[in-house]
């Protein structure tokens, strides 16, 4: 790009009298504008004013490895030379899915052994949702078909997606919700536990209200429960021990699918390749995207488990459902060669046994000790920080959300985070380093000393 082009002052006229923003009130932007991201190199961003920013977002949950990566783009240049397009319906496919099918099927739990591909999170989940409908149609049971959800869980922004979501607003009335759609509470002890509750107690209530959702709707009307291992949007939100075993049990007890949505936790976010091994969940989908190619491409990978996969594959006829780009063969090359970097450079055993470990020390002992921090908490590379007016009885601030002022300040100070409320969240890429942590604390720490 030019000088002339990247020039802020018409970037911004341009963005303000032409581009609709995603999840953005563009009232309030045309008065600030957006700030212009530019370009980046590992784990930096940097905007159209000059300013280094470090990124504890890694976009938004996907650049694992990092940004600027010689041999991703390299890849995608191959394949566009080669073969820049061509589908996987009607008989045929391309190389590049076929492979890279293959070696998800190696990485995913043992029961899941196929993949649907899609473009974004959002088509994975709708793909998962008319899959489940669909099997308990072909097993002889069409009345299962109520999902059971989180409030503040979240699954993308189109029509299923939405209405999978448990975010207010997003499946109001005005878009039409997908009906059969319940959602339950969330397992968030810093708001939801009872005084005195232990962490144990929470998890199973927490889960129960999944037991008691499918016991008010009635098995024989539940198709499945889907859930991420860990609420990334909602607020980083990370389950009791208990939880899990506890959804797992219901699930297996009244027959009901599990879909686990990995969108954030995949591929090596909280230090193993599937959220699912660090909890221990046997699931029936696997929802995949983002870190799946670290974000150079746009790819979703639906890992569908055998028994969903059998039926559909032996009583199911013609699968009435895909996408053009289905397995596009670019973005599969970059998921490859994505995928070989994490193992080769080791960056989930550096999550698992160091960074990871490293950043909830660092979180509690530094940033959970100030005035304004409510509690910290972190799994693997996936954090937040509960912003409170009173630390003892965890009240909020009134008025505008805390969350969104220390973010701007952190933001200012050259560290990139996000609000949900009044929680900050961070999902840094695999590649930080301890020193990237020590960084990110001092920045964070002037943020708070500054919103007091
Ligand atoms: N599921 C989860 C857990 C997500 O965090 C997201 C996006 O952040 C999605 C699904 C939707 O993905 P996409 O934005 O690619 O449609």
């Amino acid at each position: 790009m030019t000088d002339q082009t990247i020039s802020r002052a018409n970037l911004q006229a341009i963005d303000s009298a032409h581009h609709l923003h995603p999840f953005t009130d563009h009232k309030e932007l045309r008065g600030a504008g957006a700030r212009m991201i530019v370009r980046s190199e590992g784990p930096y961003i940097y905007d159209s004013e000059g300013a280094e920013i470090l990124d504890g977002m890694a976009g938004l949950w996907c650049i694992n490895v990092g940004y600027g990566r010689e041999e991703l783009a390299r890849v995608a240049y191959d394949q566009m030379k080669e073969l820049p397009f061509y589908n996987s319906f009607f008989r045929c496919t391309t190389p590049t899915p076929v492979l890279l099918a293959g070696k998800l099927a190696e990485l995913a739990p043992d029961n899941v052994n196929q993949v649907f591909y899609g473009s974004s999170g959002s088509e994975a989940n709708d793909t998962a949702l008319k899959l489940v409908r669909h099997y308990w149609a072909l097993e002889g049971k069409p009345s299962k078909r109520i999902v059971i959800s989180r409030k503040t869980g979240y699954h993308g922004s189109s029509i299923a997606g939405a209405s999978l979501s448990g975010m207010d607003g997003m499946h109001s009335q005005l878009y039409g919700a997908v009906p059969g759609i319940v959602h339950v509470m969330p397992p968030y002890s810093f708001e939801l536990a009872l005084p005195g509750e232990s962490e144990h107690d929470f998890g199973l209530r927490a889960a129960r209200a999944v037991e008691d959702a499918i016991l008010e709707a009635g098995a024989e009307n539940v198709a499945a429960f889907i859930g991420e291992p860990v609420l990334g949007a909602g607020g980083v939100k990370i389950p009791p021990a208990s939880y899990w075993p506890e959804i797992q049990r219901i699930c297996d007890k009244y027959d009901v699918l599990l879909m686990i949505d990995e969108v954030i936790t995949g591929y090596g976010r909280t230090g193993e390749w599937f959220a699912c091994k660090t909890f221990n969940i046997k699931p029936d989908t696997i929802t995949t995207a983002k870190a799946l190619t670290s974000g150079y491409q746009p790819l979703s990978a639906l890992l569908v488990g055998d028994r969903i996969a059998s039926t559909l594959i032996e009583k199911g006829g013609e699968f009435y459902h895909g996408y053009t780009y289905s397995g596009h063969p670019v973005a599969c090359a970059v998921a490859l060669k994505n995928l070989e970097i994490i193992e080769k450079e080791g960056l989930i055993e550096r999550v698992r046994e160091d960074t990871g470990p490293y950043l909830a020390r660092a979180l509690a002992e530094r940033i959970g000790t100030h005035p304004i921090v409510g509690e910290t908490r972190a799994i693997g590379l996936m954090a937040a920080i509960e912003i409170v007016r009173d630390k003892g009885d965890r009240s909020r601030f009134k008025g505008k959300h805390a969350g969104d002022k220390v973010r701007d300040l952190s933001i200012d100070n050259g560290f990139m985070v996000r609000a949900v409320g009044d929680t900050i969240i961070m999902s840094p890429p695999l590649i930080w380093t301890r020193e990237n942590i020590d960084v990110a604390c001092e920045r964070l720490l002037k943020a708070l000393d500054a919103a007091e």
